[in-house]
């Protein structure tokens, strides 16, 4: 059906009308308990009275002047992100492929500098940066990238959490100018590695003045149980991107930078019309104040231990259960089949979950999220699990 829009969605079957909470409201008054976020953005949950009036402010005194004045809200913001994150600065713009493309060029600019003609950035099997043409050739996914070759030169790939493969690159590669990488792969299945693996990717990146480069734009805002999840695992990137929960919902992205790195940009080296603009800016700088004030990065990290608890208990001994990982709010079950059917399962039941990599059902609940919500979401899911379960082994 030609319903206006380009065909690049496929979607289900429900619109929603308001939001309260951790619940979405469809036209018939149906609720549904939100354990996906708008695919991690909506870290306050819908409609938070702080986040909504500081919206309805902001936008009654200005919503855009440009980045050729300089812009108050933004700068405050940038503030406030370099306090939490230890980073040095901030370049704002709209969106997590955004905030990948402005570290790239970065990294680009930053091997120009060292003189390599041709920088080479190390990126992933598995990830996932967006679908701009740099992010989508610095995907480790084929199926985004099919049809739209050429794709950009520059870039050389690594299995994640393979030391030995980057120090395979290192020894014959002299271009390579950084590594990037998701330190928990989202949309690749909620691909988790280890801490020493950060830890000798950076002493890796140090020894041969690499830059060290992570996409939080998933993992990071709270969602793993710091403010970013580089912070839960003793690392210091030299880059950083992200961009879903910042805004609770507002389209801004942010590439964040220390040290040397925070000195590469010159002006005329980069930009965007919107990025940060102040009611973007606003909007960030009150999701950052809330996660603060009411501990939601705590919350993070003790509700998903709950989620991860309550799910081992119940289902983790299922044979089609293979595997239920994750860190915070960023949880993945893996089955031993493909389950993308869940999902409008889930729907009627009025659960909100997604499913990637084909096998993996993804959790990314609000911040906000209570231990009785966590309960209920737990309910709702380990019931559909197990359904899918008896009626597998029925069919067969
Ligand atoms: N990087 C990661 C890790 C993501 O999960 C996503 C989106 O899912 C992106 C980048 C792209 O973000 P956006 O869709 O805002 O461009």
């Amino acid at each position: 059906m030609n319903n206006g829009l380009m065909n690049t969605y496929g979607r289900l079957p429900v619109q929603f009308e308001h939001g309260q909470g951790c619940y979405l409201f469809d036209k018939d008054g149906k609720q549904y308990l939100d354990a996906i976020s708008g695919i991690g953005v909506n870290a306050l949950g819908h409609s938070l009275p702080a986040l909504v009036s500081c919206i309805q402010e902001q936008a009654g005194k200005l919503l855009h002047t440009s980045n050729l004045y300089a812009v108050e809200r933004q700068e405050a913001d940038a503030q406030k992100i370099c306090d939490v994150s230890g980073m040095d600065r901030v370049f704002f713009c709209n969106s997590g492929a955004e905030a990948n493309e402005a570290a790239i060029k970065l990294a680009r600019l930053h091997g120009h500098n060292r003189g390599i003609e041709r920088p080479v950035i190390i990126v992933m099997e598995g990830a996932f940066h967006g679908r701009t043409m740099a992010t989508i050739t610095a995907s480790g996914n084929r199926k985004i990238q099919a049809g739209f070759e050429p794709l950009l030169s520059g870039f050389t790939r690594a299995p994640f959490g393979d030391i030995e493969a980057l120090n395979n690159i290192a020894r014959n590669n002299p271009d390579v100018c950084a590594v990037l990488m998701e330190p928990i792969q989202g949309e690749g299945g909620i691909n988790t590695t280890t801490q020493e693996y950060f830890q000798a990717v950076q002493a890796l990146c140090a020894d041969h003045n690499w830059l060290f480069m992570l996409d939080e734009v998933q993992t990071g805002n709270g969602r793993c149980g710091d403010w970013f999840h580089y912070q839960t695992q003793n690392i210091t990137p030299d880059v950083v991107a992200t961009a879903k929960g910042i805004g609770g919902g507002l389209p801004i992205g942010a590439c964040l930078a220390q040290g040397a790195a925070a000195e590469v940009f010159q002006p005329g080296n980069h930009g965007s019309t919107f990025g940060g603009n102040p009611l973007c800016c606003a909007a960030a700088l009150t999701v950052y104040e809330t996660i603060e004030a009411d501990k939601l990065c705590e919350n993070a990290a003790a509700r998903g231990q709950q989620i991860l608890a309550g799910l081992c208990e119940r289902i983790g001994k299922l044979s089609a259960v293979t595997n239920i990982r994750g860190q915070g709010l960023m949880i993945g079950i893996e089955l031993d089949r493909n389950c993308g059917h869940l999902v409008a399962a889930a729907l009627d039941k009025g659960l909100l979950i997604n499913v990637t990599a084909g096998k993996v059902v993804r959790l990314l609940p609000p911040l906000i999220i209570s231990e009785a919500e966590v309960e209920s979401l737990l309910d709702g899911l380990c019931s559909l699990i197990e359904e899918e379960v008896a009626s597998a082994s029925s069919a067969a």
